[in-house]
């Protein structure tokens, strides 16, 4: 088999706000082959920036759009294509949107592969340790304390048992800070799990101080408290915190994951495959594992990055709950055809289907396409 085209198509709703939610638009890779088989995956990353990383033309032998670089490889040869991705933005894309781009064609490579093989990803990658999991629903925190109790309640009334608060207020004062985490708690019940996603808004001191302040309220973790380079911090905070820390969505090398696992010391390790491709997120998740850490994905996109996170932590032994986004964006819920859905228990199957197991909605394309 061999790659005959690679794509990109940037999706985007008519109105974006600066709100921090990635389902407002989306960068999508398309890959064909002669055999007439066709991969997807998805990007988290700037949309129009990794269109042009995928079509760039040949600007010498170390720089190169990385559709160019793929033309007529064996898509079932992953790893041969990841390298030769590497080469071609060896000048350009070693870091940041170019290994983006790359953990979006990762996610179309293994679809490619898991359909041809007649197999779900996650079998293909010899894995199966959970097919199920259960799902916190990942909503952002309201624009105030009492905001933030009304939205705790609607969502453990819809019978979530564990609901994460993200970004939105979240660093700008210390009592609002703390108000925040209470009206969450107070809003969940004492019966849900209650996560706290702070948004990179504190140095490593004020994060262990917020955590004491916090402690009282129970969080299940506290996310990204730090600027994602900050590893050192996150030693310091991870070594005194009463509440676990999470990190890791923005990394998208494995050396990277491993730098927080180890030197960051965090306890849950958050890679997301269209930022770290599903190669590198099992990888990292399994060097969580070593060190006795947890994973869990992190993902805000559409179905497809769904998907691709389901199928890898079912590679993991260490794997045991999953992001569900509850943006409604028609681009977190009518890019495929599977509707994601949460069962009675409040936990998520990974498709069963070939590849990935979701289906193009090809009319939503059309709808959103700007690129
Ligand atoms: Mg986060």
């Amino acid at each position: 088999m061999r790659i005959t085209d690679v794509s990109a198509l940037v999706l985007r709703l008519p109105d974006v706000t600066d709100a921090c939610d990635g389902t407002q638009d989306t960068c999508l890779v398309k890959i064909e082959t002669d055999s007439g088989i066709t991969g997807w995956g998805e990007v988290d990353s700037c949309p129009s920036v990794v269109k042009a990383v995928i079509d760039a033309p040949l600007s010498h032998q170390i720089c190169n759009g990385l559709g160019n670089a793929l033309l007529d490889a064996d898509p079932l040869a992953v790893e041969v294509c990841m390298e030769k991705m590497m080469s071609a933005a060896n000048y350009y894309g070693r870091a940041g949107v170019g290994r983006h781009a790359m953990a979006g064609v990762n996610l179309a490579l293994w679809d490619i592969a898991g359909k041809s093989a007649g197999v779900p990803v996650y079998r293909l990658l010899g894995g199966g340790f959970s097919t199920r999991f259960r799902a916190y629903a990942s909503v952002l925190f309201g624009d105030t304390p009492s905001e933030t109790y009304e939205i705790g309640r609607k969502f453990a009334d819809q019978g979530f048992s564990a609901i994460k608060f993200g970004w939105g207020p979240m660093g700008a004062d210390e009592t609002q800070d703390i108000d925040l985490v209470k009206e969450a708690r107070r809003g969940s019940g004492s019966e849900v799990d209650v996560l706290i996603d702070a948004g990179q808004v504190w140095d490593w001191k004020t994060a262990l101080t917020r955590a004491h302040q916090f402690a009282e309220y129970n969080p299940f973790w506290i996310e990204e408290p730090l600027m994602p380079d900050d590893v050192a911090g996150y030693g310091q905070l991870s070594a005194a915190s009463p509440i676990p820390i999470a990190t890791g969505e923005a990394e998208a090398a494995l050396e990277d994951f491993e730098r927080l696992i180890v030197a960051g010391g965090i306890d849950w390790v958050q890679p997301d495959p269209g930022r770290c491709g599903i190669s590198t997120m099992v990888a990292a998740g399994l060097v969580a594992d070593r060190y006795n850490r947890k994973v869990v994905n992190h993902s805000f996109k559409s179905g497809i990055t769904m998907a691709a996170s389901l199928h890898a932590l079912a590679c993991l032994p260490n794997a045991s709950i999953f992001e569900f986004c509850m943006s409604d964006s028609p681009l977190r819920h009518e890019l495929t055809h599977e509707r994601f859905t949460i069962d009675d228990e409040g936990y998520i199957s990974v498709p069963e289907g070939p590849g990935l197991g979701v289906t193009i909605n090809s009319d939503t394309i059309d709808r959103y396409r700007v690129l």
